[in-house]
């Protein structure tokens, strides 16, 4: 026989295993420009605000 698994897995254990592949994007930070969260260790995109100093010009449109 080749290599195959033994058993087939059931559809709980499948998406069992599956609940843990949820991309969500962690590692936000609340900025000190607007209050608005963004990525940690990266310019605020909606005020280029970085750790309370303007680093980007942001337009307001
Ligand atoms: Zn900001």
């Amino acid at each position: 026989m080749g290599p195959l698994p033994k058993r087939k897995i059931s559809k709980t254990r499948r998406n069992k295993r599956r609940s843990h592949d949820h991309l969500t994007p962690q590692h936000l930070v609340l900025c000190e420009g607007c209050g608005e969260y963004h990525k940690a260790h990266h310019v605020c995109p909606k005020c280029g605000t970085y750790k309370g100093e303007t680093v980007v010009e942001v337009d307001e449109a």
